[in-house]
């Protein structure tokens, strides 16, 4: 689960990890009222949307009075925001940052990760700081320094010392960025997080060493230990068909494509979107109903895949074994009753109750097509949303 930039400031300033003041605001009114409370010389309008990239795209500016609040928050509130990670849709503006302005000396990059590959999470910083660390990269590596954290003893001091002068904090700032490292790894750990990048981090003309952009997300299988992070979610970030499956607790990702998808299982759910892809077809979406899916679970999926208008027809590929093909079955009628089952639909069924399965489908009335195997279902569908 992703939070805003100003949520993400927030934990970190309970943690004691240097951030700017600053408030939200919802509403132009409310922006420079926030502005009026901070009283800085220099205010920071920020977008808050769940993406990177904001300030090439306009959503960050420099206000250096109250009429100027006034101008970017009307400016920026409300607007479309496109960004390299928002897709070419971009994302609507609904809350502003309203920040104390840095007098910025040098900017940096850190960022906690973990690292499958050595099952530990690691610290990496770069000099390189404000730029996308992705650039970096790909074409200076070498200008990323990483730190392996060891989860018995948590990030060592010595590990942070290292990191610090590896990227030329100035020494007399080494101390003020171990602490901020050591903050920051704790609040990654405590708090279940995937991804905590703070790009920039700064070093400021007054000798501050402090977080001016923060990036937190969060592990969702640890969620149910952290209700404080959980009031945090912004359902408007959010695809709503996605937000209604959560709901019905569905493992359902939307896609690009036009052929809806229902299986059960994951790993049939990959195979599906492949073979659906090897026959020339798009999958329009991710869908595991899961192994003790009930009618009414099927029923919802069913409606969110229909809700849709991208697709153009639906594949269900089931294999039961917990799950029976009878409750698939009935799913899909009742689905199709409440919505109207307005485009094609392929169904395959094998296992547990499939005969069952069958019969409450060809008795239904309604009018689908029947495929032998997965390869004749995926063929089937691609040939019908052409
Ligand atoms: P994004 O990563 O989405 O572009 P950032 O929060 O990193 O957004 O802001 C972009 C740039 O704007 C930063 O690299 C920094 O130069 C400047 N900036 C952001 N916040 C402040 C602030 N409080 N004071 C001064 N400059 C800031
Ligand atoms: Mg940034």
């Amino acid at each position: 689960m992703n939070i805003h930039e100003y949520q993400g400031k927030e934990i970190l300033r309970s943690y004691g990890v240097s951030v700017p003041d600053g408030k939200v605001a919802f509403t132009v009114d409310e922006a420079v009222e926030a502005a009026k409370e901070l009283a800085t010389e220099v205010t920071v309008v920020k977008a808050q949307i769940h993406a990177g990239g904001r300030g090439k795209a306009g959503g960050v500016k420099i206000a250096k009075n109250l009429d100027e609040v006034r101008q970017y928050a009307e400016e920026i509130l409300g607007k479309v925001l496109v960004t390299h990670q928002t897709g070419p849709e971009g994302k609507e503006v609904k809350r502003l940052l309203i920040e104390e302005g840095s007098k910025i000396k040098k900017e940096y990059y850190i960022g906690l990760v973990v690292d499958r590959a050595t099952d530990r999470v690691v610290m990496m910083a770069s000099e390189e700081g404000g730029t996308e660390i992705e650039e970096v990269a790909a074409k200076t590596p070498e200008k990323i320094f990483k730190e392996f954290i060891d989860p018995a003893v948590g990030l060592m001091p010595f590990q942070a010392r290292k990191l610090a002068f590896a990227i030329n904090i100035p020494s007399k700032l080494v101390n003020q960025a171990v602490k901020f490292m050591l903050g920051l790894y704790q609040v990654f750990v405590d708090k279940d997080c995937s991804v905590a990048e703070i790009n920039p981090l700064v070093v400021t003309e007054d000798d501050k060493v402090i977080a001016l952009d923060a990036k937190l997300n969060f592990d969702s299988n640890a969620l149910f230990r952290h209700p404080e992070v959980q009031a945090l979610r912004d359902l408007d970030e959010e695809d709503p068909k996605e937000v209604e499956a959560s709901k019905y607790d569905l493992s359902y990702i939307a896609l690009d494509g036009n052929i809806g998808c229902m299986v059960n299982g994951a790993g049939l759910a990959m195979a599906t979107m492949d073979i659906i892809k090897y026959y020339g077809g798009e999958p329009a979406n991710f869908l595991d109903v899961g192994g003790g899916a009930t009618t009414e679970k099927v029923t919802e999926a069913f409606k969110i895949i229909l809700s849709d208008p991208k697709v153009k027809g639906i594949f269900v590929n089931i294999f039961g074994g917990i799950m029976k093909c009878d409750i698939i079955a009935n799913g899909i009628v009742t689905a199709a009753k409440e919505v109207k089952l307005d485009r094609p639909l392929v169904v395959r069924l094998e296992g547990t109750n499939v005969d069952l399965g069958k019969q409450i489908l060809s008795e239904s009335g309604l009018d689908i097509v029947a495929a032998d195997s997965m390869a004749d279902g995926a063929q089937k569908i691609v040939e019908l949303v052409k």
